[in-house]
């Protein structure tokens, strides 16, 4: 029996008159259909998100009352755990084993860390000043839009709708039209918690469709976007037509510098999680590595065999370590740029094309693919593919390792391996970009701020920092000066 989902607006599920087939990327086959949202549906969302906010009902609430509503959604997604990773392994093809204890139990980790810290995060300040009092308000945004993508499909709804419900605002999600199905979950979720109507409206549908209905509409206050660089550059039109609020978190083209004392085997298996995880369908993917040239060879012989190990395959198998792209029209552009690449004259050192095994035909396979002899110039260096394509680059001093690592119009993340700590964060204060792992790779915690700078965006996700970029900070100035006479009571005071 296929799955089918309506949409989600003002508390009600609700069916439109198109309809969508959902893939499962593993075999191209549908699955599931949902309610498509047109101009009808996109007005009713904002006007219920709108009311919903304007009379209060979120808004308004104790902050301990909000707290609950939070973790009673974090223990709903936890009490679905499995369905939710089966499910998002069916829309995304990423391994189950990555469902299940990444995206799924990390979903409802961050509603738990905002419920548990809103009321820390969000007090509001008196100052004492010369002559007056200041009373700074953290007071919601109002109506957010989320946009998201489709390679972490409820993760980051769920940092986004996180934050914005804790902070008292009132949301319209967008998944992405590939993978809304967990997102629709959610709202299933959040139907049971009893949460007012409209704080929360999920609605599906392509960007093209419906974006700039969504993102230009006066009635929304903010919008929090993650995606890909062009979609973000449109955005930022459309929002420019009411002034809007943003947080903007674009792609990236990722560098790892692996120095000659670095643990060869802790680099070599990081830099295979960097870049091969999720298919390389990270916005932190480390597209990029780049290796001290006394260990270059042997870095190059230990990544290459275990690249050629790595079990491409259905991901609902525990086994599979890499699933398929998200969709035929993915593959066919990481294609073109491993043709490119080929032309440009990188050498294609493994992998490059579309597996031979039968059994993962019909699906939208393709092999890890790793580049060598590559120049900064070529485009594989300085494009997001969004694939398992992997450059490595040798270097001979620090300087041209930063100088490489920096030559980028992204600047998302980055890693460094390296067993000297103090000499890795001197090199870390060095690199462009607004994540650096030392040692490790991927590590994101809800304590801590995440987010890029130049072409990968602006704003920050996750941590106090996060939270805060959904408040709109007031400042109320009473007077105190003494026998309450300020001086706008002399200026025309004749
Ligand atoms: P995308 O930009 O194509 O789509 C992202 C979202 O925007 C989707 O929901 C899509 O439907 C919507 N959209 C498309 N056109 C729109 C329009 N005109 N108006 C409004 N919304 C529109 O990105 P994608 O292909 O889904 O995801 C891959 C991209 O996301 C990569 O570039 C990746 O680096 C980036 N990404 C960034 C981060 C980060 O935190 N910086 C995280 C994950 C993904």
């Amino acid at each position: 029996m296929t799955l089918y989902y309506p949409l989600y607006i003002n508390g009600e599920f609700r069916d439109s008159s198109k309809k969508s087939d959902i893939i499962n990327p593993a075999t191209g086959k549908s699955f599931a259909q949902v309610s498509v949202a047109e101009e009808n549906e996109v007005e009713a969302a904002i006007n219920a998100a709108r009311q919903a906010f304007d009379n209060g009902t979120w808004r308004d609430i104790s902050l301990s009352e909000r707290k609950n509503f939070l973790l009673k959604i974090s223990q709903g997604i936890l009490n679905k755990t499995q369905e939710l990773a089966k499910l998002e392994t069916l829309n995304t093809g990423k391994p189950i084993k990555e469902t299940t204890f990444m995206d799924i139990p990390s979903a409802a980790k961050t509603f738990e860390y905002f419920a548990n810290n809103l009321e820390k995060y969000l007090k509001d300040e008196t100052l004492e000043l010369e002559s007056a009092q200041s009373r700074l308000l953290r007071q919601p945004q109002g109506v957010v839009v989320l946009i998201v993508p489709w390679n972490y499909p409820l993760l980051i709804a769920a940092w986004k709708m996180a934050q914005a419900l804790a902070c008292g605002n009132t949301v319209i999600l967008k998944p992405s039209s590939l993978t809304p199905l967990t997102a629709l979950e959610l709202g299933k979720i959040i139907d049971t918690v009893g949460q007012p109507k409209g704080v929360v409206n999920i609605i599906t549908g392509s960007g093209d469709s419906i974006g700039e209905a969504l993102c230009s509409d006066k009635r929304v206050d903010m919008i929090s976007f993650t995606g890909s660089n062009s979609v973000g550059k449109r955005i930022l039109e459309y929002s420019a037509r009411n002034v809007k609020k943003l947080i903007m978190e674009l792609g990236g083209k990722s560098a790892s510098i692996i120095l000659k004392d670095a643990d060869l085997e802790l680099a070599v298996n990081g830099s295979l999680c960097s870049i091969f995880l999720n298919q390389g369908q990270m916005c932190t993917a480390i597209s990029r590595i780049l290796v001290e040239d006394n260990i270059y060879d042997k870095f190059l012989e230990d990544f290459l065999t275990k690249t050629k190990r790595i079990k491409l395959g259905n991901g609902l198998n525990y086994e599979t370590q890499m699933g398929p792209l998200i969709s035929d029209e993915q593959r066919r552009k990481v294609m073109a740029y491993v043709e490119k690449a080929k032309t440009e004259g990188a050498k294609l050192l493994y992998g490059g094309k579309i597996p031979n095994d039968p059994s993962l035909k019909n699906g939208f396979f393709f092999e890890p693919t790793l580049f060598t002899e590559i120049k900064p110039s070529m485009q594989i260096f300085q494009k997001e593919v969004f694939g398992p394509v992997v450059c490595v680059n040798k270097f001979s001093h620090l300087e041209e390792a930063i100088e490489l690592a920096n030559q980028s119009d992204f600047a998302l993340a980055a890693s460094i391996w390296i067993k000297d700590t103090s000499k890795a964060l001197d090199l870390a204060n060095k690199i462009n970009a607004g994540i650096i792992w030392i040692n490790t790779y991927g590590m994101f915690y809800n304590e801590v701020p995440y987010g890029g700078f130049k072409q990968s965006g602006f704003g920050k996700e996750l941590g106090r920092e996060g939270l805060l970029e959904y408040t709109r900070l007031k400042n109320i100035v009473i007077d105190k000066t003494e026998n309450a006479k300020p001086l706008v009571n002399y200026w025309y005071g004749f």
